[in-house]
């Protein structure tokens, strides 16, 4: 009997890196435990740095022997506490504060917040809330170019600390001037994915994917529009439908909605992703408490587990492998609650009927595929690919099969790193559908699929949009 085809974890792990990665063999070894996309945090990243650690990440690929994403996360208008005398200043609740717009100097009861449109955008009744919510403030009046406001839970105030503006309705770009200059470093040195930050609006996913459209198709990202804005949540749909991947930013997300809001947002999120075919990663203080210690509490392990149970595409680690004491063992960790959670319990991602969307009938495909494979009992799903898109349309069906993608572009298969229970592999470009499928065949046989009924999705040509192809077969042994 054919040894069955190996897919260890189907969820996809997501790990940032930061300097630290850039120093012997540290990012290697990090991607050898397990990470499927590495995320580069635009926020923190100087001139060149992109560059340098894409580049990095592609020859740590060549000794990996597999394919890796790479995420590059845009800043966006994150707002922030400019200076303060002595780094800075400690309020109590109930005090009086004034907050000015720009980056002039604090101290005492002022500081300067990076948000240009303070005073015409945050009104009086208006919460301004810093580092992570632990600073809260009541915004009284506004006066003599400042707003006044109370301290309603007080704290120590530091330069550069977040700042959050969740009741006010803000007009910045989604994009901003160092984003620009951060995504044409991305572009040119080759990035997958590319994330965008405080969405409000399906506005911002179209201005961003008009400023990809001038990038060739093959090294165009898939956006990641990060959901993290109430506006966002309210237009969840629309942008969900415009978007090629959904990441639920639970950081700036439990201080704009409430973290007790958190988790019946996440699956919302989920819900939409798997209504759109959209593949969503959760992220953010999944193994927190690794940054220090070498092993994560119960209830860390029941947020990824549950996540995946929920149908999480990919779980992702922020400052656990950025910053963190114990990078390795937070992805060996979470790769071990990943397939220990998917063996306990069928993936919640029962798949939704899918219509065509004008002459496109991908969706259909996909689809009738999946029914195909459950009634002829195949092994595998096989999909060949020539941007993703159907590869990324039959994962989000919730087959519990092992999909494998067939692609002759090894930027394609990049991007696949995404999708949650596809492995890829490569074949020859090809000048027909016959060559394409011999090849592919040869490719099912070397991994473990001679003798094997598999589910084959295809079209009549390798093109984005002409699936339209579905296959039961069983694969020949090679002819000797
Ligand atoms: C988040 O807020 O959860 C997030 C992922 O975004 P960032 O880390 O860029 O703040």
């Amino acid at each position: 009997m054919a040894k069955p085809i190996r897919e260890p974890r189907a969820t996809k792990i997501v790990a940032t890196i930061g300097p630290r990665a850039e120093t012997g063999g540290e990012l290697v070894r990090l991607l050898s435990a397990g990470v499927d996309v590495v995320r580069l945090n635009g926020a923190h990243c100087r001139p060149g740095d992109i560059a340098r650690r894409v580049a990095l990440v592609r020859s740590a690929e060549k000794a990996l022997g597999r394919p890796v994403g790479v995420l590059l996360d845009l800043g966006g208008p994150k707002i922030r506490v400019g200076p303060i005398e002595g780094d800075t200043t400690a309020w109590e609740a109930g005090d009086a504060v004034e907050i000015v717009p720009g980056h002039a100097m604090g101290s005492g009861r002022t500081i300067s917040v990076t948000y240009p449109a303070l005073l015409s955008e945050v009104a009086p009744g208006a919460e301004i809330r810093i580092a992570d919510g632990l600073i809260r403030l009541k915004v009284e009046r506004r006066e003599r170019g400042a707003l006044r406001a109370r301290v309603l839970a007080g704290g120590t105030v530091r330069k550069g600390a977040g700042v959050n503006l969740p009741s006010s309705a803000l007009s910045a770009p989604a994009v901003t001037p160092k984003d620009r200059r951060d995504l044409r470093e991305g572009l040119e040195a080759g990035i997958q994915f590319v994330g965008l930050s405080f969405v409000r609006s399906v506005d911002h996913v179209k201005a961003l994917r008009r400023l990809l459209a001038a990038a060739p198709a093959e090294r165009r990202p898939w956006i990641v529009s990060k959901i993290e804005r109430v506006e966002a949540v309210r237009a969840l749909r629309e942008i969900a439908a415009a978007s090629d991947v959904l990441m639920v930013a639970r950081g700036d997300l439990g201080v704009e909605i409430g973290l007790a809001a958190v988790p019946g947002v996440q699956r919302a999120i989920l819900a939409v992703g798997r209504e759109k075919a959209v593949p969503v990663i959760v992220a953010t203080q999944m193994l927190e408490s690794m940054v220090e210690n070498p092993v994560p509490t119960r209830a860390e392990v029941s947020d990824v587990a549950g996540a995946v149970h929920d149908g999480a595409d990919a779980v992702m680690l922020s400052g656990e492998t950025a910053v963190g004491a114990h990078p390795i063992e937070a992805v060996r960790t979470m790769d071990e609650i990943a397939r220990v959670a998917e063996a306990q319990r069928p993936v919640a991602i029962e798949a939704t009927e899918r219509s065509a969307t004008g002459a496109d009938h991908t969706p259909v495909v996909c689809d009738m595929a999946v029914v195909a494979a459950r009634r002829a009992g195949a092994r595998a799903m096989v999909v060949y690919t020539a941007s993703g898109r159907t590869a990324r349309l039959l994962s989000k069906e919730g087959t519990r099969l092992p999909i494998v993608a067939i692609t002759s572009s090894e930027e394609v298969r990049r991007r696949l790193t995404i999708l949650r229970n596809v492995v890829s592999y490569r074949i020859p470009a090809s000048s027909s559908v016959e060559e394409m499928i011999a090849s592919g065949d040869a490719v099912l046989r070397a991994h473990g699929l001679a003798g094997a009924t598999v589910v084959e999705v295809s079209g009549a040509a390798a093109l984005e949009g002409a699936t339209n192809t579905v296959r039961i077969r069983t694969l020949r042994p090679a002819a000797r």
